[in-house]
């Protein structure tokens, strides 16, 4: 394939913008090439400068339910257009949003909109120590939660692709409250509280971990996490950027029937705009200012476009909720024919799944820690990803990332997939 337009704008990128991109994982930086440059997209293809034809699984890193470009979800932008597009006042379409993802996610008892995951994250950890009066905060190894100082600690992502999974540029003073343990790791989960449960305001986790690759939790995990918050008056945050209306319309909580005290979301309530939210019990939300007194405020947050967009796309997977068993079908396929594929060519992966998302790992399973991840051989994920990418399947670009489906992944492209997947294999058996 010819990709001389991307490289050339990578080059003329890389003069103005660090690493020539604006979110690192972009780079291509762990599979040994540089980017391809999106030029549009469609349905579940995107096509790069050069007029490369890709099916792509990526997803915008999730957002994309109803894939590129969606009649769906941008219906009616022109008419928001027209009637402008910011005021620094408040609309009737942030009160829409909001109303809705409480209807489909009851935890969400009040909402505020802001404009991304990371200030989810960092508003909800205000919030938890507003409400608590405590400072501590206990995180997961390999979650990633945005680039808020204090969660920037043994996190997962671009920052474990590019292996900074604790970020330069932490003062000591931003992080000392920041506990990290291991995912679905119960017995630490229980010292840690043993010894500073008094001392924690809230654990943060991803209910499913999508940024270490695709991690469940273990069932004990859940209830452990759900006991020692209650028991010490932790509150227990969900961040659900990543698993929030993808694992179906009530997310991870609705998948594994809890309620987290605060819930934070991202990308997928905006359709692919640049929005977040975070939500939860009454009593703690009524802490946010201008009720309570932890501030917080955004001068493009509940954003009319992003309202708009997020507003059609949720609507739309509540009145076609068969949406995610479909998905899920798809992405039952692909798990069987990758598994296949890999066994055929002699190669050992792990293929960890969950609804409409999934991770290949290459290593001899289970995967389901932190540790096991890293036993991923990702020499092999890079052959690869460019083995794939030569046949026209987008993958992400990093063993440490899930793969997500959207509901316009047909069976023919699953198919295509495999296929591709077989000679990929191939070439990883051979390297
Ligand atoms: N939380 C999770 C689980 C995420 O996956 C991400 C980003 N992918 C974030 C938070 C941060 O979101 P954003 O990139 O919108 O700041």
């Amino acid at each position: 394939m010819n990709r001389n337009r991307s490289a050339a704008l990578y080059e003329a990128s890389r003069e103005v913008l660090p690493g020539g991109v604006n979110s690192p994982v972009r780079a291509f930086g762990s599979v040994g090439m540089p980017p391809i440059f999106a030029a549009r997209a469609k349905g579940s293809r995107i096509v790069d400068a050069d007029g490369n034809e890709y099916l792509d699984y990526i997803s915008s890193w999730g957002p994309m339910i109803l894939g590129h470009a969606s009649s769906i979800v941008h219906q009616g932008v022109e008419e928001v257009f027209d009637a402008g597009i910011s005021y620094g006042l408040p609309t009737g379409k942030e009160l829409d949003l909001a109303r809705l993802i409480r209807e489909l996610y009851p935890a969400a008892e009040m909402i505020r909109m802001v404009n991304s995951g990371t200030e989810a994250t960092m508003s909800a950890i205000r919030l938890a120590r507003g409400f608590t009066g405590r400072d501590k905060i206990l995180k997961f190894e390999g979650c990633y939660h945005g680039h808020y100082d204090g969660l920037l600690v043994k996190s997962g992502s671009g920052t474990l692709t590019f292996n900074t999974p604790t970020s330069k540029g932490l003062p000591k003073a931003m992080i000392q409250d920041t506990l990290v343990a291991q995912y679905n790791g119960v017995h630490e989960l229980k010292d840690v509280f043993a010894n500073m449960g008094d001392q924690i305001a809230a654990v943060i986790l991803e209910p499913v971990a999508g940024n270490m690759g695709v991690v469940a939790p273990t069932k004990e995990f859940l209830q452990e996490l759900e006991r020692l918050t209650k028991e010490n008056g932790a509150l227990l945050i969900f961040d659900e950027v990543i698993t929030g209306f993808r694992l179906g319309l009530e997310g991870a909580a609705g998948l594994f029937g809890m309620k987290p005290d605060l819930v934070c979301f991202g990308k997928i309530i905006g359709g692919g705009l640049p929005v977040g939210a975070y939500g939860g019990r009454r009593e703690i939300m009524e802490h946010v200012s201008p009720l309570g007194g932890v501030y917080q405020a955004g001068t493009l947050s509940g954003n009319p476009l992003a309202m708009h967009l997020g507003w059609n796309l949720l609507n739309h997977l509540k009145a076609d909720p068969g949406i995610y068993d479909r998905m899920e079908d798809m992405a039952k396929l692909l798990e069987a024919g990758l598994i296949d594929a890999a066994t055929k060519a002699g190669v050992e992966i792990t293929v960890n799944r969950i609804g409409g998302m999934l991770s290949p790992f290459m290593t001899v399973g289970p995967v389901t820690t932190f540790s096991q991840v890293m036993t991923s051989d990702t020499q092999q994920y890079e052959v690869f990803f460019k083995a794939m990418l030569e046949e026209g399947i987008l993958l992400p670009p990093s063993q440490y990332e899930g793969w997500f489906l959207s509901a316009s992944h047909s069976r023919e492209d699953v198919q295509r997939t495999i296929q591709a997947a077989q000679i990929a294999f191939q070439q990883v058996k051979e390297m």
